[in-house]
């Protein structure tokens, strides 16, 4: 076990991120901490140069950044009416001001035309690479100014409104801003809760807790008589129960009549979705109350979900061999280069984008030169990044994004699994993203194994790289005949692959799209199988969360409305066997 390991089943944890839903760590394009510091309040200080800029730029002044910066800015644009330049620049400055070398130039005012290279360079590049987030951010400016004001005003620091405006896109409204904001705010409360402040930061922490509280009424206040949320998330998010080391810790439910009886059906998505979904979806499903889990109870890795399902709640059991719980459990080779200030011992959730080179570059200058531990600044931009985007240490000041195959283990598939026959490295990233935790479906479906020993039938809707068909043959519950509905050549590919080199001796059926499974074709398998014993599915969850994903929409999104051709789809099988 990890000399950190003494944490690792703590219920006290709480990560500072969710699935891709990270704010706190967030930084747009390129930086390090983006905080606009407390005690570098400018007000009033247009007054030095108020005749020389024009009403939009004095609004910069307003916005009480640092008066150098400001200056710097102005010099760099010039000219009157570059509001959204001079402020994008201001918000690259302030953010460059915790790197050491950054910081050796602004406070030295030597080498300035490196710096503005240097600046140049980092607010042209992006510290990703992920399709979906390119296209949609190549033609849209990092600030939008109109939006950046009215949050401002609305009492939201400048760093919280610009963070998101670049998450939520170009498109989002006032109102999805602020949903967006008070959901990060609420994540760091919930983090300040488990955590006690140092006591230099209470009140600064009291004084967070209640601005959020006047917040959170002045947004009930706005939005009026909205639909009640009635579903929580358990802290810890151990859903029914997680095997911890003292024991199974099992809690107790009971089931809506209507959802007992054939098929056993297990629905997923993202534990955080936005307001209402998961009351929706129970609504859908027969009233049943999710269970929320996050992975880091099966591996080392978080991810929070929320699944949906009839199957029993006992005697649940784990597959063998357990997975590696820590990150050095998981990645043994990274131990010799972790540096004892970098105190995880979990990664974050893995998600369908990887950080780029530029950024590992990065952080690599921003570490050298420091012979022992570097500064907290500098621990802290590095710590934010590696948080963000799962970075993990390979070499001196060396730290990398994860490979394919250590994604794999990480989520309980085989290795080289999505690898190979034609898949881009791109698409195994973002299928794995999007893919089930391998050990923690298994100890849900574990509970099938004594009650089909001669195997089952399954409908696998939205099977994407096959989590669930992984997961029930690993626990040695027999496939008969597998369904599977899956969009994705690639992925149709990956399954396949699978099915014939684990020697399986059932049928493996495919059909592509959801929405063209009709009743006949239902009728059909049933007529042809017996029926189906178990209807799998996690439907995209595209428009609910994401870090790329720019139409949070909901439940009723292009893409996560696909949930409802799972309630069809599992009405009508229920019908034709019950
Ligand atoms: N549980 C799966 C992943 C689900 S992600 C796993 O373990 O890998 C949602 C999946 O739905 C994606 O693989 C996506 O390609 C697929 N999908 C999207 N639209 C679809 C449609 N219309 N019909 C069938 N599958 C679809």
């Amino acid at each position: 076990m990890d000399g950190n390991a003494s944490n690792d089943e703590s219920f006290n944890i709480d990560w500072d991120t969710d699935d891709e839903r990270e704010i706190e760590n967030l930084v747009p394009c390129s930086s390090s901490s983006f905080s606009v510091p407390n005690g570098n309040v400018n007000a009033g200080s247009g007054e030095g140069c108020s005749s020389a800029v024009s009403a939009k730029v004095r609004l910069i002044y307003d916005m009480k950044f640092p008066e150098d910066l400001v200056l710097k800015a102005i010099e760099q644009h010039g000219e009157e009416d570059q509001f959204e330049s001079i402020l994008e620049t201001v918000l690259s400055l302030q953010a460059l001001q915790n790197s050491p070398e950054q910081q050796q130039c602004i406070n030295s005012g030597q080498c300035s035309s490196a710096y503005n290279d240097d600046l140049l360079n980092v607010l042209s590049d992006s510290d990703s690479w992920c399709e979906s987030e390119m296209n949609n951010t190549t033609n849209t400016s990092m600030v939008d100014d109109k939006r950046l004001l009215a949050l401002t005003k609305m009492d939201f620091s400048v760093a919280e409104a610009s963070i998101a405006i670049d998450r939520c896109g170009p498109e989002a409204s006032i109102d999805e801003l602020t949903d967006f904001i008070i959901a990060a705010q609420m994540a760091r409360a919930d983090e300040a809760f488990f955590k006690e402040p140092p006591d230099e930061n209470k009140s600064k922490h009291s004084e967070r807790k209640r601005k959020l509280n006047e917040l959170e009424v002045l947004k009930k206040e706005k939005k009026g008589a909205q639909a009640n949320e009635t579903i929580r998330f358990p802290k810890p998010m151990v859903g029914f129960g997680v095997p911890t080391e003292e024991g199974t810790l099992v809690l107790q439910r009971s089931l809506p009549m209507a959802a007992t009886g054939p098929p056993y059906f297990y629905y997923e998505n993202v534990a955080q979705a936005p307001k209402g979904v998961w009351d929706t979806i129970s609504s859908f499903l027969y009233d049943i109350q999710p269970e929320f889990v996050d992975s880091k109870f099966f591996s080392a890795a978080a991810r929070k979900r929320g699944y949906i399902h009839n199957l029993p709640i006992d005697k649940r059991f784990l597959l063998k061999p357990l997975p590696p719980k820590t990150i050095h459990e998981a990645l043994p080779l990274t131990r010799r280069w972790w540096p004892s200030w970098d105190t995880r011992t979990k990664l974050n959730c893995l998600q369908t984008c990887t950080a780029s080179a530029k950024l590992t570059e990065r952080i690599r200058k921003a570490l050298e030169g420091y012979e022992n531990d570097p500064p907290q600044n500098v621990q802290k931009f590095v710590i934010d990044e590696c948080k963000k985007w799962n970075l993990v240490w390979v070499g001196k000041n060396k730290v990398a994004p994860l490979e394919c195959d250590e994604v794999e283990m990480l989520l309980g598939f085989p290795k080289n699994h999505t690898r190979g026959g034609g898949i881009s490295r791109t698409d195994r990233y973002k299928s794995l993203g999007n893919s089930f935790q391998v050990d923690t479906v298994a100890y849900h479906l574990s509970v099938l194994k004594d009650r089909f020993p001669g195997g089952i039938n399954l409908l696998s809707l939205f099977s994407g790289i096959g989590g669930a068909e992984v997961a029930l043959h690993r626990l040695g519950i027999p496939l008969k005949n597998v369904v599977s509905v899956e969009i994705s050549e690639a992925n149709q590919n990956i399954v396949r692959s699978w099915w014939e080199q684990t020697n399986q001796k059932g049928n493996l059926i495919h059909i592509a799209d959801v929405q063209k499974l009709n009743g006949d074709k239902l009728e059909e398998f049933v007529a042809s199988f017996g029926g189906f014993d178990l209807v799998v599915g996690g439907s995209p969850c595209n428009n609910l969360a994401g870090s790329n994903r720019h139409h949070r929409d909901g439940l009723e999104g292009e893409q996560s409305s696909l949930f409802y051709e799972y309630v069809r789809i599992l009405d009508l099988v229920k019908g034709m066997i019950s």
